[in-house]
């Protein structure tokens, strides 16, 4: 027999295999994994007098009358009377089809809602269903599904019900793994959500406790752990080069720096380098809130590559973030000998041919670059390490273009955005993951102040009075999505504005239209003390390093999501000096900006806000932004299936160490031809 649809049902065309195949149907066993959304009863017929509101409902009756009324507007209105009363019918689209079904006369089931009307109880736009005589009510409760257009319920379900009754519904999971877990069995499951009996009701099967659901749920949850896991140990099986260095040009720049490095970097130092000093390549995420140090990491893995004559790649996101990485580096690593590259998108053709020319011949131990890194004429003489910040704004090709460069080097990508911890144990559980969970000392803590818009005016003095102090501020204006020119506007307007409020400040602009030069004139002036308040758009997000400012103010502050303003907030609290951050916001707020808000001005942890962000926006956005491809869950939802998750993710590697059998035939049944969006 075979799996694949098209050989299945010569009566299935290509048109409805292409609807199929819009719903992630491709094989027969997909109908099977394509669940209902909810249920309608047609197993119990009502007297149209005792019928229920509020409630999907069938009734019988014979049609008294019928008719097209053209006031207020175009409509099919029908009578049906049975023997305790009768109820109209409203249809304002409506087909002839229906026109004939409702022929005096006739007697048709209906189903819908019923809700009192100017002429008495009606149903708008109810399915109508011919009776014959004799004809028997459903037995169980009829599914319905999520379709597409043109593809009509009863077909889906005909195919469906198909399905359930030719394929084998043999469970993947042996009985004493089931027992364990408290499982129903697999053909129990499925059959019950297809067509559940009518005394289960609406509200027993929408919960998802049910064991039913918790059966799909774990298979699902089961199947992406099992994919990882393989993952994972593919990587574990290639090859990369052991990189292990004697340490002397770390020993160097750490007695160059002005501080001792913390107890977790050099523990994720440890990480990452017993990492390189294996022949497989890494892969390893490293997260460290804003501000706690990933620079000063990123250049000891450099340099311990170095020291072993492998060349590193740095890649950052944005021109201004990677330039500055570079200036910092450069000052680090130049005092050591050690030759640092610049490579970006707004270097002339010379400059940026003779910094490839360096990086070919192996001159450069060092690039740092944005995405430019990557481009063709870029090629490396002996790569080893490809370092990647702020990973989460790349797309997951651009990655891989970069890893392509030179067999596979090994990985490090950082983050300032946490990855939650049901998200980290899902769809990054292939990573292995260091955590940066501590803050260089001498920090204190950021005040965080919400601010109407109309208060605008007290702000501005607040500005001028911290940069009396000799202190630095932020002001940042919003990215408006429908207008680059509208966003350049606003933030020429608020120089313009600040620059005559504060006559004594010096106020400069950085924007997202300056040549990069320009940019960089700005920002190292900013850093030198030289400007006192920077008006920006939010070019400034990630990653800029400047002790002194202790105030940012962010325009707009509802407009931006929460990883944003925690980014934002960041820039500041970075020195011993006091910090804020003021929130301007815009009257009136929708209750998603509320919830926003309040998160940001209750937490300061980038974990917790993280957490609160997947649990306001949900996983699919979460993810959907920076890691193209992945299949979202259909049934289990990390949050609330949690545990669940952990179970599944015990389960795995017992499986796949114990019963790989088992485990190969359930990520067949649940991911075939599917695996490969899963390598992230
Ligand atoms: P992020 O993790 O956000 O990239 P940075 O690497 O930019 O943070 O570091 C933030 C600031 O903290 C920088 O000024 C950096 O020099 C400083 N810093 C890093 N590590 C330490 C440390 N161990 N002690 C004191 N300051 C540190
Ligand atoms: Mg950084």
């Amino acid at each position: 027999m075979s799996a694949d649809l098209a050989h299945q049902a010569p009566a299935a065309q290509d048109a409805t295999l292409k609807k199929l195949a819009k719903l992630g149907i491709r094989r027969r066993f997909d109908l099977v994994l394509h669940l209902p959304l909810r249920y309608e009863d047609e197993t119990h017929l009502y007297p149209i007098a005792d019928a229920p509101y509020g409630q999907h409902v069938l009734v019988e009756g014979e049609v008294t009358s019928c008719e097209v009324q053209f006031r207020p507007r175009r409509q099919l209105v029908a009578r049906l009377r049975d023997g305790s009363a009768s109820l109209v019918l409203r249809f304002i689209h409506f087909y002839p089809s229906q026109q004939k079904q409702l022929a005096v006369g006739h007697r048709v089931r209906a189903l819908g809602e019923i809700r009192r009307g100017y002429f008495g109880d009606e149903m708008v736009h109810p399915k109508l269903r011919d009776v014959h005589e004799g004809d028997a009510l459903a037995e169980r409760l009829t599914p319905v599904y999520p379709t597409v257009n043109g593809l009509t319920q009863p077909v889906l379900r005909r195919m469906i019900a198909a399905e359930l009754k030719t394929l084998p519904l043999d469970d993947t999971l042996p009985e004493a793994i089931r027992a364990r877990y408290g499982l129903l069995p697999f053909a129990d499951a499925v059959r019950l959500l297809h067509a559940p009996p009518p005394e289960l009701g609406a509200s027993a099967l929408a919960d998802p406790a049910l064991p039913a659901w918790q059966r799909l749920k774990f298979d699902e949850l089961l199947a992406q752990q099992l994919s990882m896991r393989l993952a994972y140990r593919a990587r574990r099986k290639g090859s990369a080069p052991a990189i292990v260095g004697d340490g002397a040009l770390r020993a160097r720049l750490i007695a160059q720096l002005p501080f001792a490095l913390t107890g977790a970097q050099q523990r994720v130092l440890a990480e990452i380098g017993a990492d390189l000093a294996r022949p497989h390549p890494m892969n390893r995420l490293l997260q460290g809130d804003v501000g706690s140090g990933k620079t000063v990491v990123a250049a000891m893995a450099a340099l311990a590559a170095i020291e072993a004559g492998y060349q590193v790649a740095l890649m950052a996101p944005t021109e201004i973030l990677a330039e500055q990485h570079y200036l910092k580096l450069a000052a680090w690593l130049a005092p050591l000998g050690v030759e640092v590259a610049w490579l970006s998108g707004s270097l002339k053709k010379k400059a940026r041919e003779a910094m490839a020319a360096s990086i070919a011949s192996g001159e450069a131990r060092l690039a740092v670059g944005t995405h430019a890194l990557f481009q063709d004429d870029v090629a490396f003489e002996r790569l080893g390490l490809v370092i990647v910040d702020e990973q989460h704004r790349f797309g997951v090709g651009q990655r891989l273009a970069l890893q392509g460069k030179g067999g596979s080097p090994h990985q490090l990508m950082m983050s300032a955005t946490p990855i939650p911890r049901t998200l980290a144990m899902s769809y990054y559980a292939d990573l292995d993951v260091s955590v940066i969970d501590e803050l260089p000392p001498g920090r204190t803590p950021i005040v965080t102040r919400l601010v109407s818009a109309e208060r605008r005016g007290e702000v501005v003095g607040f500005v001028n009075k911290v940069c009396g102090e000799g202190r630095q501020a932020y002001w940042v204006c919003p990215l408006i999505e429908e207008s680059e020119t509208l966003t350049l506007q606003t933030a020429v307007d608020t120089h313009q504005e600040l620059g005559a409020a504060l006559p004594a400040r010096r106020v400069a602009l950085v924007h997202g239209r300056m040549k990069a030069a320009e940019k960089a004139e700005v920002m190292a002036a900013f850093a030198a003390g030289s400007i006192d308040v920077l008006v920006a758009t939010t070019v400034i997000e990630v990653g800029v390093d400047v002790p002194n400012a202790s105030l940012m103010v962010i325009e707009h502050a509802e407009r931006m999501g929460l990883a944003q303003l925690h980014q934002l907030r960041g820039r500041v609290g970075r020195g011993a000096a006091k910090s804020s951050c003021v929130l301007l916001f815009e009257q009136p707020l929708s209750d998603l900006a509320k919830a926003r808000l309040r998160v940001i001005y209750e937490n300061t942890d980038g974990f917790e806000i993280a957490r609160q962000d997947l649990l306001i926006r949900g996983p699919g956005e979460f993810l959907g932004a920076r890691q193209s491809g992945v299949p979202m869950l259909r049934f289990a939802d990390l949050e609330a299936d949690s545990a669940l998750l952990e179970e599944a993710r015990t389960l795995a590697p017992e499986l796949l160490a114990k019963l790989p059998e088992v485990a190969h035939a359930h990520l067949a049944r649940w991911l075939a031809g599917r695996e490969h969006f899963l390598k992230a």
